[in-house]
């Protein structure tokens, strides 16, 4: 609003500069002339989807917010970007290997979304990957086509191998990949007993780091992989075993969100020299896994902080071919298969959490009314302390608001001050804050303990999500994922926001947003309007934070639907309902029958003793029984 009150001139384009979608969310997401978010979920047919109406619509079906919608025309594009990516710089480095990708399951668990990706990845004869036992099986399942690839990863014991050596005799390959030294005799117990020869890797540890959070995942204090001296023991061992052709493939990782290209390029470098021995030593190889880390850009700035990455797939993809061609023309080494693990890469961008606000709390502006003579005077000094309030003195009032809030509540705590007048105390100070901020406005220079004042002043959006259950991630390492309303996007956005959850868990707040310059405290939202429901979506979440996200106040899994382009517009499949609280009890051993004989019992006695009516015995019944089997998020009243 300007000073009349009048809305300001505010565009789409505003907006999309605001909430900087081009730079996260190019290709897949944009804001239509509606001033709605709207998906392109297959960018290579121009085939748009309202997200607004499409959630509106949804919730026609009865499938309520929280929401997660997932396009899988999304990871079918990302699947196709990324072998494009790789198959051009092997066009262009006349390298004469090839490249197949795999996806690790442990990304994204879920049936549909793995069933997705095998489905878009045949044309690439692309694969997956296993971290663990359950993992394996999902893979094993899912690769039912021939000549499929799964990498096994992660610690296995005796019927892992089994398990993994056995299916080597299905159509596809299945790579066992070597984290310790100690699996090597596991796999020599699981060969001899089964009567097959193994088909082998090895996890090396690189000397090279990632960088950010994971960088520890490589590295010589690294969690996996082999050391150098264990490297070259197991060649001789299989060597001695008369084994040496059954080491097939070479693997490491670097860690996940790799945000700058240097520490890929020298671990790449160190990998393919590692290749290179190998097959000098005798073994007959074939794979070179890159793993992981494959970043990406969940701010749009493309700088290697840690929420971003300072390179595209393409240059990715350059430079690992060029790495393994040059390390193997200089030795005359036939050139491997390039496997990646890319997970994130994969699979962030087709997931879309949609929630609804449930309430807001902010801070109200009304002016203080002049204190009367007979008022305390700690309240005239306070109103002289507001009315002072001017861009030059800033940083004085706020020190003056800070100490007068302070002997009010002292002189409360005493007894020399009621109840009214400190409430009178605590508004005259939340009106210098409000006057503190207006003044700031108008500094070209803001002093860094002044930005308090804004966090202070800002509103809290009271969120129909759990934080622990849908972005873990947020909680567990502020990871930054982009935030923002997907509708009214026409109109200006004039409340400075953060974004609380349901949970009673102080930690459940949304207070990091994506920059391209500086994480911001708070976002831009819409007042909200009565009897309208207000609703935001946080984008990206596609990898990993399903499977994390857990019950902290016993918030279940969202409400989730498949929604893909046809020519027709779209089509809606797979809707999985939420968690209802009698499964989320049952979780937890509780027998919900039983609970509701419970209460019943007491429900009755109180009957007997006259303490209620029967109509009230009726409605808390039809609450209990009604809320075991429901939704265990809110139901927004608009
Ligand atoms: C987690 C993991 C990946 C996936 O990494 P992204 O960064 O998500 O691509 C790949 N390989 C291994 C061994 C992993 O542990």
């Amino acid at each position: 609003m300007d000073g009349n009150g009048q809305p300001r001139e505010w565009s789409v384009k505003k907006s999309a500069k605001l909430y900087q979608v081009k730079g996260w969310g190019e290709p897949y997401f944009r804001i239509n002339q509606r001033g709605h978010v709207e998906v392109r979920p297959d960018p290579t047919v121009d085939k748009a989807i309202d997200l607004y109406d499409l959630t509106k619509q949804l919730g026609e079906r009865g499938i309520d917010l929280p929401l997660l919608i997932r396009f899988p025309n999304i990871i079918q594009d990302r699947i196709r970007l990324l072998n494009q990516c790789f198959e051009r710089a092997i066009a262009e480095y006349g390298y004469k290997g090839r490249y197949r990708g795999v996806f690790p399951i442990k990304v994204n668990q879920q049936r549909h979304v793995v069933e997705e990706i095998v489905e878009s990845g045949q044309p690439w004869r692309f694969g997956l990957e296993a971290g663990s036992k359950p993992e394996l099986l999902i893979a094993l399942a899912a690769m039912d086509d021939e000549d499929g690839l799964i990498i096994c990863n992660g610690y296995k014991d005796l019927a892992y191998l089994e398990t993994a050596l056995v299916a080597q005799r299905f159509d596809n390959t299945v790579v066992v990949v070597l984290e310790r030294i100690e699996e090597l005799d596991l796999a020599f117990r699981a060969s001899e007993k089964l009567g097959i020869r193994p088909c082998l890797g090895l996890r090396a540890k690189l000397s090279s780091k990632g960088i950010g959070r994971w960088a520890e995942s490589a590295g010589d204090r690294a969690k996996f992989g082999l050391t150098m001296s264990e490297i070259v023991q197991v060649v001789d061992e299989l060597e001695k075993r008369d084994l040496g052709d059954c080491l097939k493939l070479l693997h490491f990782h670097l860690g996940s969100q790799v945000s700058s290209i240097i520490p890929v390029k020298n671990a790449m470098r160190e990998a393919a020299q590692i290749y290179v021995e190998l097959v000098k030593m005798g073994c007959t190889m074939g794979f070179l896994d890159v793993g992981g880390g494959l970043a990406v850009d969940y701010d749009g700035s493309k700088t290697d902080f840690r929420g971003s990455m300072n390179y595209d797939l393409q240059e990715y993809a350059y430079d690992v071919v060029f790495a393994v061609q040059e390390a193997c023309e200089k030795a005359s080494v036939e050139p491997p298969t390039i496997v990646s693990e890319s997970g994130r890469s994969i699979a962030a961008y087709q997931s879309v959490l949609i929630f609804d606000a449930l309430g807001v709390d902010s801070v109200r502006f009304e002016d203080p009314t002049p204190p009367s003579p007979e008022d305390h005077r700690i309240l005239d000094e306070f109103y002289e302390t507001w009315k002072g309030v001017q861009p030059k003195n800033v940083q004085e009032s706020w020190h003056d608001a800070q100490q007068a809030l302070e002997e009010a509540r002292s002189l409360f705590k005493f007894g020399y001050l009621g109840i009214r007048e400190l409430a009178r105390a605590e508004h005259l100070f939340w009106s210098c804050c409000a006057k503190i901020s207006q003044s700031m406005q108008r500094l070209k220079y803001i002093p860094e303990e002044l930005n308090i004042v804004e966090e202070l002043l800002g509103a809290i959006y009271y969120c129909n999500f759990s934080l622990f259950q849908s972005a873990p991630d947020i909680w567990a390492m502020d990871h930054l994922f982009p935030f923002m309303p997907i509708h009214r996007l026409d109109e200006e956005p004039t409340v400075r926001a953060r974004l609380a959850d349901l949970t009673c868990d102080s930690d459940g707040i949304v207070d990091h947003f994506i920059d391209v310059e500086e994480v911001q405290r708070g976002i831009d939202l819409h007042q909200v309007r009565e009897g309208e429901p207000y609703l935001l979506a946080m984008f990206l979440g596609g990898a990993y934070q399903e499977i994390l996200g857990d019950l902290h106040n016993l918030f279940g899994d969202t409400n989730a639907v498949h929604v893909r382009v046809e020519d027709y517009g779209y089509s809606v499949a797979n809707v999985i309902k939420g968690d209802a609280i009698d499964n989320v009890l049952r979780y937890l051993q509780y027998d919900p029958d039983e609970m509701v004989e419970r209460v019943r019992k007491q429900a009755e006695r109180a009957l007997n003793h006259g303490r209620m009516t029967l109509p009230q015995l009726r409605t808390f019944m039809q609450h209990y029984e009604e809320s075991l089997r429901g939704y265990t998020y809110l139901k927004g009243d608009a």
